[in-house]
C-alpha cells in the first residue's frame, strides 16, 4: 500500500473544512465520536514523541502539548497555562482552539481540542483521564478552560 502525502498541498487543511466535519458530526452522532477521536489523537501525539507515562510537571507538559500542537506545531490551538489540580488532574487554559474558529455557541463548544487534552494527558501522566471544558471562546470568554480529571 502505498502513502498520499499531498506533496503540492502537503499536511494542512482550511478551518472551514475541518469546521463542517466537526459540527455535522455533532449534529448527526453526538459529541462522543468527536472527543473519541481527540482522545485518540492526542494520545498517540504523545506516543509519537516516545513520552508515555514521562511526564507529571505542568510547565514540562504546558512547553510539550504547545510545541506540538501551538503555532510551530500542528496548530490546533495555542496552550497558555496548565496548572495541577489537588485531584492529581490539571487545568488548560488555551486560546484559538480550531474548535471555536469564526464559531459562536450558547455552551462550551470544544469537543475534539478537548478530547486531544484528555489523551494527551492521559499518555504524559499514565494515568486515564476524563475532562470537561469549564468556559470556551465560542462564548465570548478570553480563553477556553478544560479542567482534566483522573478516573
Ligand atoms: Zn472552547
Amino acid at each position: 500500500m502505498t502513502t498520499n502525502n499531498r506533496q503540492t498541498l502537503g499536511p494542512f487543511m482550511n478551518l472551514v473544512c475541518f469546521q463542517y466535519l466537526r459540527n455535522n458530526t455533532e449534529d448527526v452522532a453526538g459529541r462522543a465520536p468527536i472527543i473519541a477521536a481527540g482522545r485518540n489523537r492526542g494520545y498517540d501525539v504523545v506516543a509519537s514523541l516516545g513520552l508515555v507515562g514521562k511526564m507529571s510537571d505542568p510547565t514540562e507538559i504546558k512547553d510539550e502539548l504547545n510545541s506540538v500542537l501551538g503555532a510551530d506545531g500542528t496548530r490546533l490551538c495555542i496552550v497558555q497555562q496548565v496548572s495541577p489540580l489537588p485531584d492529581g488532574g490539571y487545568e488548560v487554559h488555551i486560546v484559538e482552539s480550531a474548535c471555536t474558529a469564526n464559531q459562536q455557541a450558547g455552551e462550551p463548544l470544544c469537543a475534539f481540542t478537548l478530547g486531544v487534552f484528555i489523551g494527551a494527558i492521559h499518555a504524559l501522566t499514565g494515568v486515564r483521564m476524563t475532562g470537561k471544558e469549564l468556559q470556551c471562546q465560542a462564548c465570548g470568554a478570553p480563553q477556553c478552560i478544560y479542567q482534566i480529571t483522573p478516573i
